[in-house]
């Protein structure tokens, strides 16, 4: 346990050294970008581990996973944050826990998750995941909705009960014309992010960046990077 305590205190340094030189580099303050946790398919005494480090923010993707870590780790002030492909059918479940979904990507999710973040008398925070690989009308492989789905999407986020319109979300694409180029897909969620803030002014959170890429987000102006293996390790699976 103190060893992968100790492990993990150098690999958060080492991302916290690559946050600030990222935010320097680009002339933001380093307050400017909050960092999330993926601590996806880790144990919840990791999750505590870097809870003691001071991680605030931590996310997860599988509800079947996420609900009992974050039931184990319910007693630390930890912001959750949900960023996978979600069912409706686990709406329930994950409003129990997460304050905040980054993977918000069609009408019936929202209806889902206003039901029963109203029944559960919480407010959810909502970022619409945008793909930026996915058909003019489409939906992404790996969820998504296409840039011309977003502002009727948000006008639905805004106004149902219960949720609260964040922002945006993206994952830099594999495919299509931005595989390759996270600099430039991450230049176009901000644009994005800008036409939603006109009739959105307070969804400013703008989600992109992990491990691979979280210095092309900083550059572009993300204000939240999902950080999972630099900070865990390598997972054993595709999770
Ligand atoms: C797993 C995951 C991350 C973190 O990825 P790493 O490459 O491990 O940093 C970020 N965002 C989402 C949506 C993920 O599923």
């Amino acid at each position: 346990m103190t060893d992968r305590r100790t492990q993990l205190a150098a690999n958060l340094a080492a991302v916290e050294e690559r946050i600030t030189g990222a935010c320097a580099a680009a002339g933001r303050d380093r307050d400017e970008v909050t960092l999330i946790v993926v601590t996806k398919t880790y144990p919840a005494s990791d999750v505590r581990i870097l809870a003691g480090l001071g991680v605030l923010h931590v996310a997860e993707n599988r509800d079947q996973d996420a609900a009992p870590k974050a039931a184990a780790c319910a007693d630390l002030p930890l912001t959750w944050h949900f960023v996978g492909q979600l069912q409706t059918n686990k709406a329930r479940s994950v409003v129990g826990y997460a304050d905040v979904v980054h993977s918000v990507d069609r009408a019936r999710l929202v209806t889902a998750l206003s039901a029963q973040a109203e029944a559960a008398g919480r407010e959810l925070g909502c970022l619409i995941q945008v793909a930026l690989d996915a058909a003019a009308d489409g939906r992404g492989e790996r969820g998504g909705v296409a840039p011309g789905g977003i502002a009727e999407l948000a006008a639905l986020v805004a106004a149902a009960p219960g949720l609260r319109l964040d922002g945006l979300m993206t994952v830099a694409p594999l495919s299509g014309e931005y595989a390759g180029r996270e600099r430039a897909a991450f230049d176009r969620l901000m644009d994005l992010s800008t036409d939603l803030r006109r009739d959105h002014p307070a969804a400013t959170m703008v989600s992109a960046g992990m491990s691979a890429d979280l210095e092309e987000a900083v550059a572009a102006g993300a204000t939240h990077v999902r950080v999972g293996s630099a900070v865990l390790g390598v997972r054993p699976r595709l999770g």
